[in-house]
């Protein structure tokens, strides 16, 4: 037994053993160095062990989809309102507050913490244009980190739309394609730059920005670039209704056929989204060729429940593209960005949608959030706990009023749990997150500060007619 070894006992312990998680009692789990080294029944003797007691030990989450530098700028903005004339889209033609550099850092910061709190050791940034920013900041807290590189026919900074509506009902495209492929530049030289730095913990993604801000020539040369560089893709895609429908009268496609036409879709693609694809309720072409497109291609989708339970909507269904051949992780996309949310948010979801409670269960929703996410970037080392995988694991205290009594830890964290339930945290074999909270931050003086930032944007916000900010975004109830 090598002395490098150290064993962790806990109650219960969700291993990997021939193809699935199973639940391992009263067990121990070998950690030796930032690997797992195995598990056992009995502690060999003489090894060094910490015992975890009334405590679950279940793999790190695998994230699909998260935009640290930018998620927290439009909470208040975003919830309850939207243009009837684009099925009530915010996306077209709301104004949204610009918290700059130093709210971009702060929200990278805080996201972070957000996410790795609710067990995400590995977490897929969106990267817009702070992705270097988000790259350091996750290689530095000590996460596992996949960046999207921003790739849009715009400026770097997405200061200008692509898209745009002169009079809110109709929307003009205004691409600039010599700019989109500079960013495709920008993104390779970000590769070059991260792709496999802070220990093998951040890797790069080309991350084009959604369908309809990329021209297809942009699409094309991503695919080159990503399979010239050996990184894989990230894109949102049929987000919104009011793209889907631009996409048809655009270019005669979806916008899943849009990425196939192209090239883009295929076993090293995650699409943020996919929710408006042929066949579902609320989209005009009934056939079921997009899901056909994605399962034959074995295309990832990152499932993002809440930004769509938000607006009345949702994918139709997680168990429907399971059966289509789609390899669906999940992702936590916006606020709060608590997987131990948006997992039972995923199976409600799912249940209401298919109308029975058998077909989408918590082993379905625990493997979308471990190795389906894992699969969704080419590792097999992610997701799981077995031999030789990453020592990538979340503690759960199982002595929680939500987590009490725990017969089937699974169930309860997905039915009743709450991201508070996770009480550490371990990245790569090292400790990130002690008795709740992320080692080494403050995160009070940090809220404090964006607070601030917030205030002073939200006081600059305009509207194009000269409209105040609360006639546009109404409160909840009247200042007085
Ligand atoms: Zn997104």
């Amino acid at each position: 037994m090598s002395n490098n070894i150290k064993f962790f006992k806990a109650k219960y312990i969700v291993v990997w053993e021939e193809g699935s998680h199973r639940i391992l009692e009263n067990g121990y789990l070998a950690v030796e160095g930032k690997k797992i080294a195995g598990y056992r029944n009995h502690l060999p003797e003489g090894a060094r062990c910490e015992d975890l007691g009334n405590a679950a030990i279940i793999p790190g989450f695998v994230n699909l989809h998260t935009h640290p530098s930018e998620v927290f700028s439009i909470k208040s903005y975003i919830e309850d309102c939207g243009n009837p004339n684009f099925f009530e889209s915010t996306l077209m033609d709301y104004p949204f507050p610009a918290l700059g550099k130093r709210g971009a850092e702060l929200q990278t910061q805080l996201n972070l913490v957000e996410l790795v709190k609710s067990g995400c050791t590995t977490s897929l940034i969106y990267g817009g244009p702070y992705s270097r920013l988000e790259a350091e900041t996750a290689g530095h807290m000590g996460l596992r980190a996949y960046v999207g590189a921003g790739i849009r026919a715009g400026d770097r900074m997405e200061a200008d739309s692509v898209w745009h509506s002169p009079d809110g009902h109709s929307v003009t495209y205004d691409f600039d394609e010599e700019s989109g492929f500079q960013r495709i530049r920008e993104a390779e030289e970000l590769a070059r730059d991260y792709d496999g730095t802070f220990d093998g913990r951040v890797h790069i993604m080309m991350g084009p920005t959604q369908s309809m801000t990329c021209t297809p020539a942009m699409l094309k040369e991503t695919r080159k670039a990503a399979d010239k560089l050996g990184v894989g893709i990230t894109i949102h895609v049929a987000e919104d209704l009011a793209e889907f429908e631009g996409c048809v009268r655009l270019y005669g496609k979806t916008p899943v056929e849009l990425l196939y036409d192209t090239g883009l879709l295929g076993e090293d693609v995650v699409l943020a989204h996919c929710v408006f694809v042929s066949g579902h309720s609320q989209v005009f072409i009934r056939s079921n060729k997009d899901l056909k497109l994605l399962g034959s291609t074995k295309s990832n989708v990152a499932h993002s429940p809440t930004p769509f339970i938000r607006v009345g909507t949702n994918l139709e269904s997680f168990g429907k593209y399971a059966d289509a051949g789609v390899n669906v992780g999940m992702g936590t996309d916006t606020f709060p960005s608590d997987m131990v949310q948006e997992m039972r948010l995923a199976a409600f979801m799912a249940k209401s949608q298919e109308r029975t409670t058998y077909k989408t269960r918590a082993q379905d929703i625990f493997n979308a959030a471990t190795i389906n996410g894992a699969k969704a970037l080419g590792r097999q080392d992610l997701g799981r706990l077995c031999k030789g995988a990453m020592a990538d694991f979340s503690i759960v205290d199982l002595r929680t009023i939500e987590m009490t009594p725990s017969r089937d830890v699974v169930k309860s964290l997905i039915y009743s749990g709450t991201r508070h339930s996770i009480s550490q945290v371990y990245v790569g074999g090292k400790q990130v997150v002690e008795d709740g909270k992320v080692c080494g931050l403050d995160e009070k003086s940090l809220c404090e500060e964006l607070q601030a930032i917030g205030e002073e944007a939200w006081k600059k916000l305009k509207t194009q007619d000269g409209k105040t900010m609360d006639a546009f975004y109404p409160m909840s109830f009247p200042r007085i």
